[in-house]
């Protein structure tokens, strides 16, 4: 084991007894939370380099599947989508960047009282995963950041593929190094992996500038269609089944979609709304600085980080629109004015002279697009 200023103090113990109990541990599913971010993704690919090196079996888990876009990192082996043909009696589950056994999806959250559990996560409030070693650090910018620690304290070079996963893990979840968790720690570490040979702007490239014509056409329209609400502090967008399939769109170019929707001036809270099926939806808030849009999602059942939060309703599209804003405005009344405010934003005037021209052209776009679409 070593110990040095890479780990910072607060940090020390935590990584140093994840480390030692991994070092026990054999026969281990890695598995993020279902429909992984890069967070999750790159510290499981990360564990598995980790695993791998201490000569541990393991057994990649991730569901529904790896995102397509992410689907480029150098993985220590297959990522599997099932449980039921692991090469091995599974005797441990290390779980990471998932705050609670809900989110582990069903097939694992059954499994979870018949195994071990170890568990990383820097999301607030985690109900008591992580049966054998349980490290949870709200103040970590991502389960990447806490993995590389670990993999630090464990002996093992910050280096080669598994400095790229944690790389990874780390951009996302600081939207590249901007969000307001990216500390002189996290900093300090992304210099660490820079020095070793990862490299970031590559990553970066690789992650961002990789879309379908149809996520660009999908985005266009979805921009088009953002409204405003709360005399101009809160954004709303909502996006339907029917857009995915005319845009032939996965899920996941929806991913950064609400961060785009902050970018409004005036506006302190994005909320979108995702039609998963009928009946089921799900959302993502986001906020900046002290607006806690977490205490918002879990009034809603869901849950996640002040700035960045979501959850799912099962519900129609038109009741979880009044849902959520009403739960907006419950919990962060103060910078919701009254819908009917007379004191408009500069945004809100701006809204109202262009409904009628967005709503022409909206008529007209979807066909248009449609014709380059392919
Ligand atoms: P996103 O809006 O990008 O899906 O998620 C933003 C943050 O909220 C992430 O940290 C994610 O883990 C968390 N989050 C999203 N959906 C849920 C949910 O249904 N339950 C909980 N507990 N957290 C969620
Ligand atoms: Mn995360």
């Amino acid at each position: 084991m070593q110990q040095t200023d890479l780990v910072p103090a607060r940090f020390r113990d935590g990584a140093a007894r994840m480390a030692q109990a991994l070092a026990r541990t054999d026969k281990i599913i890695v598995a993020g939370h279902v429909a992984p971010d890069g967070d999750a993704v790159g510290s499981l690919a990360a564990a598995g380099h980790v695993l791998r090196a201490m000569g541990k079996e393991f057994f990649l888990y991730a569901r529904p599947d790896v995102p397509q876009y992410l689907r480029f990192l150098p993985f220590p082996g297959v990522v599997r989508t099932t449980l039921e043909h692991p090469p091995f009696t599974p005797q441990a589950a290390l779980l990471l960047d998932c705050g609670e056994a809900s989110r582990l999806g069903e097939e694992l959250a059954e499994r979870l009282p018949s195994l071990e559990s170890l568990n990383i996560d820097h999301h607030l409030g985690g109900s008591g995963m992580g049966s054998k070693a349980n490290w949870v650090e709200p103040e970590a910018a991502a389960t990447a950041q806490l993995m590389a620690y670990v993999t630090h304290m464990a002996g093992l070079p910050l280096a080669g593929d598994v400095a790229t996963c944690l790389a990874l893990g780390i951009i996302t979840d600081t939207g590249g190094f901007c969000h307001g968790n990216t500390d002189s720690d996290v900093l300090a570490l992304a210099a660490h992996l820079a020095a070793n040979g990862c490299d970031i702007s590559l990553l970066r490239h690789k992650l961002e500038n990789d879309w379908s014509l149809g996520r660009m056409r999908l985005w266009g329209e979805l921009m088009s269609r953002i409204r405003l609400e709360y005399g101009g502090s809160v954004a709303f967008c909502p996006v339907f089944l029917k857009d995915m399939q005319v845009f032939q769109a996965l899920r996941e170019d929806l991913e950064g979609f609400a961060e785009q929707m902050r970018r409004l001036r005036g506006v302190s809270v994005a909320v979108f709304l995702r039609e998963d099926a009928p009946g089921l939806c799900k959302f993502s808030l986001r906020s900046y600085g002290a607006t806690d849009v977490r205490a918002v999602a879990a009034l809603l059942g869901g849950g996640g980080h002040r700035n960045a939060a979501g959850g799912t309703l099962h519900m129609g599209m038109e009741e979880a629109q009044t849902t959520l804003l009403a739960a907006v405005s419950d919990v962060l009344g103060g910078l919701c004015p009254p819908k009917n405010s007379t004191q408009k934003t500069d945004n809100a005037c701006a809204e109202a002279n262009l409904q009628g021209y967005s709503s022409a052209r909206r008529s007209a776009s979807t066909a248009d697009s449609l014709k380059f679409s392919k």
